[in-house]
């Protein structure tokens, strides 16, 4: 069955139906645009027809490009993979341009037929280039779709077109932020963003196309940027008016991404080029940068780990065969800083929560903290008065365990101690189901040990959110030694539900998460007492990418909890321990009052609203700078490989089971690099060998903790890469 329908009506209205079989949203495919195509030429050679309307089949109109098109066109390339995705890409160009043309006389462009795009509903990606193709724009007034160019969100910019047409028609300065941001919108606001044309009732929308289709005249088919003299709103690059916008837009691109993403630098130069010479060469243009996007490892690394294997886990890649595992009541215990996040999201997907705490003012104000996010989304006009009071109404808070009947997920969030975890585990399970999932958020005791106040092991599980819960796209799940099946299909089919991305991990201290965090502060606090410059330490680690540097990153987290970690991992590890030169940084700013963000007094400043000012002068004496500071380079290497040698270590003992987790949770737990799509991603960007050799030049100068793990010198002496060994296992 073919991606798209065609059909004439009795009036020479040509209707193409997007409405890819077996799919609940369409997605551009290989065949898909060349099934358009056909459909477009049948139109364009058939008198009878007046004009067309492109539409869906399906509530919205399309996602956007099926990613592994991309990946096959670099296939179909052989040995020389760029000529054939710019092929592609240019196949693509010239079809939506024959759309654009609809057969007028390219001298008098007169003639031509009339194209309109129909949009339901959501239209991203090349669901916007190609109606932005089309001569008149429709969306139906669908205050839940949304209609944007998100490419740059996975690394990539609009390929198809989308990145010159949008900036021809709006300028660069007005296009920015669907480009470089990847704003998407309801259809509204498009409209009045000048993006699409029209919006109308959704019974109205065929009706209202039909009609402007037979009622275009010539001139309405000519897209500026083919009538003579089109000037660019905003002005070109070398126009006086033009000219800030690009030096602007370079400062911006460069402030956001430290240097370090491909993507935006490459669309900006697309726009930039695009814009001084005739639209043809500009979508030429276009497709160069694209291909050269594609090319780079990269743009490759941050799709696979944000859009094809983050999707993968979402979908339950790991997860085991037993029937759903919906939850429809869960129980939180403790209305903490946690518990109350946690019931937030539970009762916005739409479950019964009963809310637990030691006190019903405790308990309330758990509840309290769902009360805040949601009037805070009615100011915004996200949140609708009865969409608040539905949450609000299925959040019952209390002390009482009794209401605990009847939820088929408990989800523990009391004070971190083993104690009290054990007592309300006991207290839970004298209510609860015999078949409920019990779970634990705990960030630091051993699911395995926490599992022995359990009367079912089994049925005992990890889900480990991070702080704000709300924001946080990450939950770890965790796998105690007696964890079963069906407590793992639980826990996944839970944070589905919730719209985070799973990852699922064994039991071992600090499971997977905070492992490869903790390593990263720790380093970041060695360069301090070297006498590395604080400055120095956070930047370098923004020129990695990452969105904090390790000592703003403590600063949030607090240091009074790094010295709490670091006794209990001392008290836990005795001999093994290895960061008492860690500690005697942490401790002494303890000791000094700068607990970090929460005593407004860190490693940085703050005024009294809790703003930073700037780097703390006191440390300097007691950690005096160094006269010679170290190469930037090598302070990049020393944050960067402790993180990535420990996700190595997980993966060796087992606690992680795959790599695409290893990855796709390093992003969205601390916000590893992006751009290299993760720990494993990052050593097959580098190469093993070349991380080895980083390993044993540092290890020879700082120490054991940069041995690099087995695993990693056995990949480098075979040649491989991660994600080569990972396809090589699949087939
Ligand atoms: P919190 O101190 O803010 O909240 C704990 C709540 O549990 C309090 O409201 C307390 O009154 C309640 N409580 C204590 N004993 C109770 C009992 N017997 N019955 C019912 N309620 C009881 O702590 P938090 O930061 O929300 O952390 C809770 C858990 O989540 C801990 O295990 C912690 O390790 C884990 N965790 C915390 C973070 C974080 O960033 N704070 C992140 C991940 C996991």
């Amino acid at each position: 069955m073919a991606d798209f329908h065609y059909s004439v009506d009795g009036d020479g209205v040509a209707t193409i139906t997007w409405d890819v079989p077996g799919k609940s949203m369409n997605v551009m495919s290989f065949d898909g645009l060349k099934a358009l195509g056909a459909h477009i030429d049948d139109a364009l050679a058939d008198e009878a027809v007046k004009g067309v309307i492109i539409t869906s089949g399906k509530p919205d109109f399309a996602g956007g490009m099926d990613l592994n098109v991309l990946a096959e066109m670099g296939k179909a390339g052989g040995d020389n993979p760029a000529q054939s995705i710019f092929d592609g890409i240019m196949d693509t160009h010239h079809l939506f341009r024959r759309i654009e043309r609809a057969g007028m006389d390219p001298k008098t462009l007169k003639g031509g037929k009339p194209i309109v795009a129909a949009l339901p509903g959501t239209a991203m990606g090349i669901g916007l280039e190609l109606p932005l193709a089309c001569h008149y724009i429709i969306a139906a007034d669908n205050p839940k779709a949304k209609i944007g160019l998100p490419e740059i969100l996975v690394g990539l910019f609009p390929g198809g077109g989308g990145t010159i047409r949008l900036a021809f028609k709006l300028g660069a300065m007005a296009a920015a932020p669907f480009l470089l941001e990847g704003k998407a919108q309801a259809p509204k606001k498009m409209k009045a963003a000048g993006v699409i044309d029209e919006v109308v009732a959704p019974d109205q929308l065929l009706a209202r196309a039909k009609e402007w289709v037979l009622n275009a005249t010539d001139a309405d088919l000519v897209k500026p940027w083919d009538a003579k003299g089109y000037k660019v709103p905003g002005g070109a690059p070398y126009h006086p008016a033009g000219f800030p916008t690009f030096v602007g837009a370079s400062v911006m691109v460069n402030a956001n991404t430290w240097g370090v993403y491909p993507a935006a630098k490459a669309l900006l130069s697309a726009v930039y080029e695009g814009l001084q010479v005739p639209f043809d060469t500009a979508l030429k243009i276009e497709a160069r940068y694209f291909t050269k996007l594609i090319m780079d490892p990269r743009s490759g690394a941050m799709v696979r780990s944000l859009f094809v294997n983050k999707q993968a886990l979402e979908k339950g890649a790991n997860r085991p065969d037993v029937p759903d595992e919906r939850v429809s009541k869960v129980g939180v215990l403790g209305a903490g800083m946690m518990g109350a996040g946690i019931a937030y999201v539970s009762a916005n997907a739409g479950m019964d929560v009963v809310l637990i705490d030691a006190s019903q003012e405790a308990a309330d104000k758990g509840k309290a903290y769902s009360t805040g996010i949601l009037d805070k989304g009615m100011k915004r006009g996200r949140v609708t008065e009865e969409k608040k009071a539905e949450v609000l109404g299925r959040i019952n808070a209390t002390t009482d365990y009794a209401a605990l009947e009847g939820c088929d997920l408990i989800i523990e969030a009391v004070f971190e101690d083993m104690g009290v975890k054990a007592e309300v585990t006991k207290k839970a399970e004298a209510v609860i189901p015999e078949t409920a999932i019990y779970a634990s958020n705990t960030s630091t005791l051993p699911i395995t040990e926490l599992a022995k106040a359990s009367a079912r092991p089994e049925q005992f599980i990890g889900i480990h959110f991070f702080s704000p819960v709300d924001k946080m796209l990450l939950v770890e799940i965790i796998k105690g030694a007696q964890t079963g099946d069906r407590a793992v299909a639980k826990a996944l089919d839970y944070v589905r539900q919730i719209r985070k991305t799973p990852i699922v991990v064994n039991d071992a201290r600090f499971f997977y998460a905070n492992r490869c965090i903790i390593p990263y502060i720790n380093e970041g606090m060695r360069l301090v007492r070297e006498g590395t410059t604080p400055a120095l330490v956070d930047n370098a680690a923004r020129l990695l990418g990452f969105p904090v540097g390790p000592l703003q990153l403590v600063d949030e987290t607090s240091l009074d909890l790094g010295a709490k970690i670091a006794k209990a991992t001392k008290a836990g590890m005795g001999d093994a321990y290895q960061d008492d030169d860690v500690d005697e940084v942490v401790f002494w700013m303890v000791e000094q009052g700068r607990l970090g963000r929460k005593a407004n007094a860190g490693f940085f400043d703050y005024d009294e609203k809790g703003k930073r000012q700037g780097y703390w002068k006191g440390l300097g004496d007691r950690f005096s700078p160094r006269n010679e500071q170290p190469e930037l380079e090598e302070v990049k290497n020393r944050l960067i490989l402790p993180q990535v040698l420990e996700a190595v270590r997980a993966l060796e003992e087992g606690v992680l089971e795959d790599i695409r987790e290893g990855d796709v949770g390093a992003i969205l737990g601390w916000g590893f690099a992006p751009w290299s799509g993760g720990p494993f991603g990052w050593i097959d960007i580098k190469g093993a060998a070349n991380v080895v050799a980083l390993c044993d030049d540092l290890e020879a100068r700082f120490g054991p903790r940069y041995k690099a793990p087995q695993m990693l010198r056995d990949m480098a002496a075979r040649g491989d890469t991660f994600y080569g060994a990972a396809a090589g296992q699949a087939a």
